[in-house]
């Protein structure tokens, strides 16, 4: 192939390479694109062009057009084929002529009446005829093509007729007519191709013809000929670059539409540029289209936006009343009510710590699904956070007669890093769903270390029941959040149809697995594998005690309060005044400001969101002025969960905070712990727990939970009343015998077992005293002095089994 082709070949290829691309953007069909391309590779190899340079490729076009034959054939006036010679260059049709062939008999049957009329016409008419006709090229090969019998040019005295043949399929169809089709009929479309002095070369394309400009608008003249300055600047970039030998692409605005333009080099076989071609789009259509999607998106993420900020703010309005109807309830409940009217008010907060509990799961919903969600990395005991949801469970089980079972990996590491809360909440939802779906048989937590390498390990959690499990059809879509409102998702949702959304979310966050397996009226078993980092370090020990509001240990405290919520003043009120506090209420934090200026105060609750100065300013102010109490504990009060929030306020100088709705109990905890009350917990060996001295100081049996979860079911509640001294009477037995017997395994175990029952009933200081029994009977084996404490928490049991039954309804 001679040199100068190869370039021209290369430049095509480019060519066409850059038209498909642009033809591709304009949507034209792949089958019109694949014949295109195919011609093209097929006919890159039969042109013959000269130099480059020499090229006046529109011109020859042009000829080409006009002229083009494929091949000819030399009949005599019998139709007999006596010369096929074919043209130079041009493909023919290869008959083998050593035998007589007759024209015809390469005429298909269907056209053989067109061809017979045409031949015979111009013999008898000495005229020269057309027809279309089927030539058979090839065994089961026959293509369209036009015969033209030329009479004039023939010789029919000599018994010599020229005809011409030229093949009409797309397949056929001479590279310069494709080119000429191409350049020419593009719509919306310019392409150049233009010399080293930004000269063109060749124009193409229907677009300038908008501008009144033709393709000889262009060949000869440069660049700075034909456009006008600011033009010119804004194209000279892309001739410029693909003179350079870049490949460049953009978008250029012409008059008032904008064109997208693609600029490339062509270069010879030494890899010189000698050339550019450049071509040119109107993609002004496609830009509004653009724009309006860009807006449209935009459009979508503001009103997203403020769907998350509503509910963000209606989380938050609901909250602060819920503040008020749980924290009333609570009050109530220590008036004088009768039994109907307990039942009442068990009632309102029952259904009001469900809703809350719904309005916290759809936030935190949300925020996961605005990446809002961080899994912390701290050390936590790995067996102690499940010794705890065991505790739980087990207590929650024993509600519906079922067994719950545990089984813990022997290989377990005492300590990992990652977010003890986050894991909790896995596997509680699972856990509650088990409890909540299964009506007999058992509900099973094991967990098992799958791989474990110098400074990771792989955990498997499984939570598996005998419930009614879950129909083949309905797995595949319980993960699903409720949102995608799936109809077989809407129906196998019972409840909120949250919790497993939440821990598909949760486990990816964590970049562990979860899968179901399930079998309607069998059981379900879902698995969680999630990867840690082992830790080498303890967490530090949070040293929080547990008071009791009864004690009155914040008798006479000098307490501050800003709220703007006059009900949730009025709450604050009724609290601060039942723990005998000297409290002062304002409603904003300027108020807070001008109290803390008069006062030294032992404690203040600042309300994030106040009118005028809001909790954050007061805050600021109080840490950084010198004549106020800078280092008075402030507490935030806020309704606002969010982690990141939280830390900043952390960060601004608050000594901690509470999230509202919160328990009265919870901020009496928190309050006693920042200002260190010392109360009969502070007696005890410094672990925090209470000794079984302490533990026996007469102990409430307190049946707020109870309540909580019996409603009015009187039946309900008398048997867990009854489930509890039964197993308190047998906790006593099983003390004595195993005092007689020197059995300390049994009086351990048995200990370890009711500790969740006697917390269910507030009774903590027992609840700790048996566990210091199991830890002196199983792991210290403090045989010794044990009976004498067996003995004495034995009297506080009996005390508590009285009040028990006293306490039925
Ligand atoms: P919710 O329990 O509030 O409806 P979940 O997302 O936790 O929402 O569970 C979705 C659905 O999956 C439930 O309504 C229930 O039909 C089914 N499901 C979940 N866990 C179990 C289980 N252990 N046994 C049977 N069905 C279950």
């Amino acid at each position: 192939m001679p040199e100068s082709s190869t370039n021209i070949k290369h430049s095509l290829n480019s060519l066409s390479k850059t038209i498909s691309g642009l033809l591709y953007k304009k949507e034209i069909n792949e089958e019109s694109l694949l014949q295109i391309e195919q011609w093209l590779s097929v006919h890159l190899n039969k042109i013959r062009i000269k130099k480059l340079e020499d090229v006046s490729i529109v011109g020859e076009q042009e000829t080409d057009l006009h002229t083009k034959k494929d091949g000819v054939f030399i009949l005599n006036t019998a139709a007999d084929i006596i010369l096929d010679p074919g043209f130079q260059n041009y493909q023919s049709v290869h008959v083998e002529h050593s035998d007589k062939i007759n024209l015809s008999d390469l005429i298909e049957a269907s056209t053989l009446n067109e061809f017979n009329s045409a031949f015979l016409e111009a013999l008898a008419e000495k005229k020269n005829t057309k027809a279309n006709v089927l030539l058979k090229t090839g065994v089961n090969q026959e293509r369209m093509c036009l015969l033209e019998f030329d009479v004039l040019a023939s010789n029919l005295e000599n018994d010599r007729l020229i005809v011409y043949y030229s093949f009409k399929d797309l397949q056929h169809i001479h590279l310069s007519e494709f080119q000429s089709i191409v350049l020419n009929n593009l719509p919306g479309m310019d392409v150049f191709l233009f010399d080293s002095e930004y000269r063109y070369i060749l124009a193409g394309g229907k677009e300038k013809q908008k501008y009144n400009l033709t393709n000889s608008s262009f060949v000869g003249k440069t660049l700075f000929e034909v456009y006008k300055k600011q033009d010119q600047r804004r194209y000279f970039q892309f001739y410029n670059k693909a003179i350079k030998g870049e490949y460049t692409e953009g978008e250029v605005r012409y008059n008032k539409d904008v064109y997208y333009i693609a600029a490339a080099p062509v270069k010879n076989t030494e890899g010189n540029t000698v050339a550019g071609i450049l071509i040119s789009q109107n993609v002004t259509k496609d830009k509004l289209l653009e724009a309006k999607l860009i807006k449209s998106k935009e459009e979508a993420q503001r009103a997203n936006k403020a769907k998350s900020i509503f509910l963000a703010n209606m989380s938050h309005e609901i909250r602060t009343p819920l503040n008020s109807i749980i924290g009333f309830a609570d009050q109530l409940k220590k008036t004088n009510l009768d039994k109907q009217q307990q039942r009442f008010t068990s009632l309102i907060n029952h259904s009001s710590e469900h809703l809350l509990y719904l309005v916290n799961e759809i936030v935190f919903l949300f925020k996961l699904g605005m990446d809002k969600v961080y899994i912390e990395k701290t050390n936590f005991s790995i067996k102690q956070l499940l010794s705890e949801i065991a505790d739980d469970c087990e207590k929650q089980a024993a509600e519906k007669n079922l067994v719950f079972n545990m089984k813990t990996d022997q290989a377990l590491p005492d300590f990992i890093k990652g977010d003890p809360f986050r894991l909790r909440q896995i596997l509680m939802n699972l856990l509650v769903n088990a409890l909540k779906y299964t009506e007999k048989g058992h509900v099973k937590l094991s967990a098992e270390v799958v791989r474990k390498t110098k400074k990771k390990i792989e955990l498997l959690f499984e939570v598996s029941d005998t419930g009614i499990g879950i129909e083949e059809k309905d797995l595949a879509y319980i993960f699903d959040v409720f949102e995608q409102g799936n109809k077989r998702t809407e129906k196998i949702r019972g409840g909120a149809g949250l919790g497993l959304g939440i821990c598909k979310k949760l486990v990816t966050l964590f970049n562990g697995d979860i899968a179901v397996t399930s079998k309607k009226n069998v059981g379900s078993t879902f698995k969680v594998s999630i990867p840690f980092e082992l830790a080498n370090a303890k967490p530090p020990i949070k040293k929080e005690k547990s008071y009791n509001l009864d004690d009155s240990l914040l008798r006479g405290k000098r307490i501050l309060l800003a709220d703007d919520d006059k009900h949730n003043r009025l709450l604050s009120e009724v609290v601060l005044k039942g723990w005998e506090t000297d409290f002062t209420l304002v409603e904003d934090g300027e108020e807070a400001l001008k109290e803390l200026k008069k006062v030294a105060f032992d404690l203040v609750l600042l309300d994030i969101h106040m009118p005028k100065k809001n909790g954050i300013d007061v805050i600021k102010k109080v840490r950084a002025n010198k004549s106020l109490n800078t280092n008075t504990p402030i507490i935030a009060l806020t309704a606002n969960a969010l982690k990141a929030d939280i830390n900043s306020y952390l960060k601004v100088g608050f000594t901690d905070y509470v999230i509202k709705p919160f328990f009265e109990l919870e901020l009496y905890n928190k309050i006693c712990n920042i200002l260190q009350i010392k109360n009969n917990a502070n007696k005890s060996t410094g672990n925090g727990k209470p000794t079984v001295e302490e533990a026996t100081i007469t102990e409430v049996f307190n049946m707020q939970e109870l309540e909580k979860t019996a409603g009015s079911d009187k039946q309900f509640f008398n048997t867990m009343i009854d489930n509890f001294t039964e197993n308190a009477e047998m906790l006593l037995s099983s003390f004595k015998s195993g005092l007689e017997n020197e059995d300390w395994n049994t009086i351990g175990e048995r200990a370890h077992k009711v500790i969740p029952s006697f917390k269910f009933f507030k009774l903590m200081n027992t609840a700790d005293a048996l566990s210091e029994i199991e830890d002196m009977a199983l792991r210290s084996h403090q045989f010794k002095t044990l009976p004498e404490t067996i003995n004495k928490v034995s009297g506080q049991i009996e005390e508590i089994i009285k009040q028990a039954k006293a306490a039925k309804r």
